[in-house]
């Protein structure tokens, strides 16, 4: 297909906030396009493979810069200067072209399978002369491209696509695309069950085109979203909610992590689903020993503990783990991880996903052999009695856990939902995951690092972050070589934002909303000052969130309802 359709659609998209507009616009644009053009749906969200794969286009603005300035005949300050000026690389292609294309007029020919063809091949280049074959790779792109196509080929290869598209609109313009009005309700529903089970929009698209129901099949090897859980007011609440008996089960403070075998072959995805298999040898040779099974899919949360006084930590001490590519063999030793298994989707060929909790967590605690400090099935107390979830709960925390997740006996395992099958009760600690959009850069001793970052909720609009306040506290100075690296530091941070600036003025930047943090704080205020209304007092900066999709940030909803519930001071024990 001509990539000049694909840029006028993103124009399209780009030209309106409303949902609806937005399906309306995409819904055509699906039912023209054939099956073979499926890839064009990961160009939609300015991506070239599924949202969990890891290989991401990933290019620096820096490099985009060259290939602007390569492709445009300019320099490479005079891209910087424009960049300073507009603000947006993608614009700055688009300008720049506009000049040049005065002395070349020339056609585009330029197809979505070419584009698609060259921003495969960025992830996969290693070794030397590497940067340049980047930057060649894109500047042939550029140079085939009209002015409105190097705009969003530039957004799409810094990764900042900017037309405010969620791949939960996507979904919701398949159903309307390839079902009849009356279908179109269960439509979204199955779409979306089919999604979670297997997080491929090309896939969903194709089999809808294709007019197939969507027996997506669970298999192992493949991650699928996992179930989320709901806040329970008070422990009555969660017995009406979850029913009775229920089972009560320890809130481990650590991550999330799928853990998945296939012939033989173990894969641990995050709830983002990011492969982390390689940071995790430690775990992969646990699951080897101590769960029986060719082919599994069990769900866990993975918790940190001190490796002299075997006390559990928080999971702010073993967050990096979840990154950290290098030195993995000492970090094993350094920050060992215990995995508590809690639940089960697929064993030996069979789904069973639709099994009552109470059957799968038998079958689980069969296939796990229990070893502390290595796996173990989730601390559970299957009661009808709140006496005794208080008790429970009492002992979670003494065990420095969070508190408890309660769960249906009968309920199925829903993927990517937050459904009321498992219930979280924790006290009121006052914390937050909230993205950062940007940042400032300090003074004195901290000149040269941001030194206070700009926290954003999710908003109510597709793709919209509101601004909810500053941190700087919590964060450490600079980590000398032999110091024990637990935490993050300014130099950390700021070298993670760096390539995701998007503006400047002085000493302040924009940038794209992609780095989550654990923030605490001691109240919710009305505020003025942030576009969403609200303030935090006295923020604090706990850990790096990795591991958490920005869908999975507090939205604005939550923190409204905190703000509302602060009065009434709230307590479990
Ligand atoms: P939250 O992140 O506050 O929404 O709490 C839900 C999270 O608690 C899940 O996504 C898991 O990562 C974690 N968790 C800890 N222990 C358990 C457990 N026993 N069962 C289910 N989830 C758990």
């Amino acid at each position: 297909m001509k990539y000049k359709k694909l840029a006028e659609i993103y124009d399209e998209l780009s030209s309106t906030t409303k949902r609806l507009e937005k399906i309306e616009i995409l819904s055509k644009f699906l039912k023209e396009i054939g099956e073979s053009d499926r890839d064009i749906l990961y160009l939609l969200l300015g991506d070239i493979y599924p949202e969990h794969d890891e290989k991401k286009i990933g290019i620096s603005s820096q490099l985009a810069i060259k290939a602007i300035a390569k492709s445009t005949g300019v320099t490479n300050s005079e891209v910087v200067n424009e960049w300073k000026s507009l603000g947006d690389l993608g614009k700055v292609a688009e300008k720049l072209k506009k000049q040049k294309r005065q002395s070349t007029l020339s056609q585009s020919n330029l197809t979505t399978e070419k584009v698609i063809s060259n921003l495969r091949k960025l992830p996969e280049m290693e070794g030397k002369g590497t940067v340049e074959k980047k930057i060649s790779l894109i500047t042939e792109l550029l140079t085939s491209a009209s002015p409105l196509e190097a705009l969003y080929l530039i957004r799409i290869v810094i990764g900042d696509l900017r037309i405010g598209l969620k791949s939960s609109t996507v979904r919701n313009a398949i159903a309307k695309a390839f079902f009849k009005e009356e279908e179109k309700k269960n439509a979204i529903e199955e779409i979306q069950n089919a999604y979670d089970m297997n997080p491929d929009l090309a896939l969903v698209f194709e089999l809808a085109k294709k007019g197939k129901r969507f027996s997506i099949e669970l298999k192992a090897g493949k991650p699928i979203k996992v179930m989320l859980a709901q806040k329970a007011n008070t422990i009555k609440d969660a017995f009406e909610k979850a029913g009775k008996p229920l089972a009560a089960e320890f809130k481990y403070d650590g991550f999330r992590m799928m853990i998945n075998k296939k012939d033989g072959n173990i894969t641990l995805y995050t709830r983002r689903l990011e492969n982390v298999t390689n940071q995790f040898p430690d775990i992969v040779d646990v699951i080897k020993k101590h769960i029986n099974g060719n082919s599994f899919i069990v769900d866990a949360e993975v918790i940190g503990y001190n490796p002299k006084t075997k006390k559990y930590v928080p999971f702010q001490a073993i967050s990096q783990r979840i990154k950290r590519k290098y030195h993995v063999e000492r970090l094993v030793k350094e920050l060992p991880v215990e995995v508590k298994a809690f639940d089960i989707v697929y064993l030996n060929g069979k789904n069973i996903i639709k099994e009552p909790f109470e059957k799968r967590t038998e079958i689980l605690k069969k296939i796990v052999k229990n070893e502390r400090y290595k796996i173990t099935t989730a601390d559970q107390k299957i009661t009808d009695s709140e006496k005794e979830v208080r008790d429970f709960y009492n002992k979670a925390i003494k065990d420095n856990q969070e508190g408890l997740i309660l769960k249906n006996l009968k309920a199925p395992y829903k993927p990517g939902s937050r459904v009321g099958f498992m219930l979280k009760l924790k006290e009121e600690l006052r914390d937050y995951d909230l993205v950062i959009t940007g940042a400032e850069y300090g003074t004195g001793k901290r000149s040269g690092w941001m030194s206070s970052f700009i926290l954003s909720c999710l908003g109510e609009k597709d793709g919209e972050f509101l601004e909810i306040g500053k941190v700087g506290t919590g964060i450490k100075e600079k980590f000398e070589e032999q110091e024990e690296k637990i935490g993050t530091s300014f130099h950390e941070l700021t070298e993670m934002l760096k390539p995701l600036i998007t503006k400047e003025h002085g000493k302040t930047v924009e940038v794209k909303p992609k780095v989550v943090v654990a923030v605490t704080y001691q109240e919710v205020q009305k505020s003025p000052n942030y576009n969403s209304g609200f303030a935090l007092r006295f923020p604090r900066f706990t850990a790096l969130r990795e591991d958490k999709p920005l869908s999975e940030i507090t939205t604005l909803n939550e923190i409204k309802k905190d703000y509302e519930n602060q009065k009434k001071d709230f307590k479990y024990s």
